[in-house]
């Protein structure tokens, strides 16, 4: 089996995770950017963070066999803060780098009207740059942010078969569906959606345009569930094939509206910049 992760933040997990999430079958993964779980206090700590996204992060996954881009933007977290408001304008000069597939993650938090300007900005920033875009729905109120985001995206230059819409749950997948977008899920260890609860949501409507990812970060998450998605598709009479298009098939065909995935793994390097991920050199 083999499974791309669209929405995982490995910089925030151990060389331990990348090993088994190997061993369990995963062999490509989107990166969004995200906020730190703390407030940036200036622009520049986005910056170094984006160039780590494009350049430590993939070394450090190629030295486990997983292909690894990233998703740029100014994360719906931080949109209503003036401090980070400079880095929509330098957001182009990263956009056109290879490792980057889509814009985001954008969406809202709480829905104030700065984050409305952050939001459609950047969905013009995708449409500009012929990039797909990752689209978080808050995780509070979340059919009023659902309907606020597809509005969003309807007065947006970007058609909807080129936006993800991720975090949906039982509340939020139908309206979703009809608006025409990708569907995203966000599994988690013990809040919001789990394996169960995504079967459910598959039988009912079915496999087409849905994503599964596990979210991983440094809150509680486990970066293996999309393997227990698989698992639990296949104990439910899912065939492997239900499995490769959710799993994989999905992701490959969303991400690859950019025209940038490289899914051979690159040959792992020793060092990134002179620095590798062994201690103490060899
Ligand atoms: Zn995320």
């Amino acid at each position: 089996m083999r499974i791309f992760d669209p929405h995982i933040h490995m910089t925030s997990r151990t060389t331990d995770d990348y090993l088994a999430m190997y061993d369990s079958g995963v062999r490509a993964l989107v990166e969004p950017s995200f906020w730190l779980g703390q407030p940036r206090t200036s622009p520049a700590s986005f910056y170094d963070y984006f160039d780590a996204l494009l350049g430590w992060e993939p070394f450090r996954a190629a030295q486990y066999g997983i292909a690894h881009h990233c998703t740029l933007a100014l994360n719906p977290k931080e949109a209503g803060d003036p401090r980070c408001a400079p880095v929509l304008d330098a957001l182009p000069r990263y956009l056109v780098k290879d490792g980057v597939v889509a814009v985001g993650e954008i969406g809202y938090d709480s829905m104030t009207p700065a984050e409305d300007h952050a939001l459609a900005a950047q969905l013009q920033l995708a449409a500009d740059h012929g990039l797909p875009a990752l689209v978080h729905t808050p995780h509070r109120d979340k059919l009023a942010g659902l309907r606020r985001t597809v509005d969003a995206v309807r007065e947006s230059a970007l058609p909807p078969e080129r936006v993800l819409l991720d975090h949906l749950n039982e509340t939020t997948v139908k309206e979703a569906r009809d608006s025409g977008c990708w569907l995203g899920f966000s599994i988690y260890p013990d809040t919001k959606m789990d394996e169960d609860r995504m079967v459910a949501v598959l039988r009912a409507y079915g496999t087409e345009k849905v994503l599964v990812n596990s979210a991983a970060d440094w809150g509680r998450s486990d970066p293996l569930k999309t393997r227990k998605v698989a698992d639990a598709m296949l104990a439910a009479g899912f065939t492997s094939a239900d499995v490769e298009q959710v799993l994989w098939a999905n992701p490959v065909a969303f991400y690859g509206q950019s025209g940038r995935l490289q899914l051979d793994v690159p040959a792992p390097r020793s060092a990134h910049e002179g620095n590798s991920i062994l201690r103490g050199g060899e």
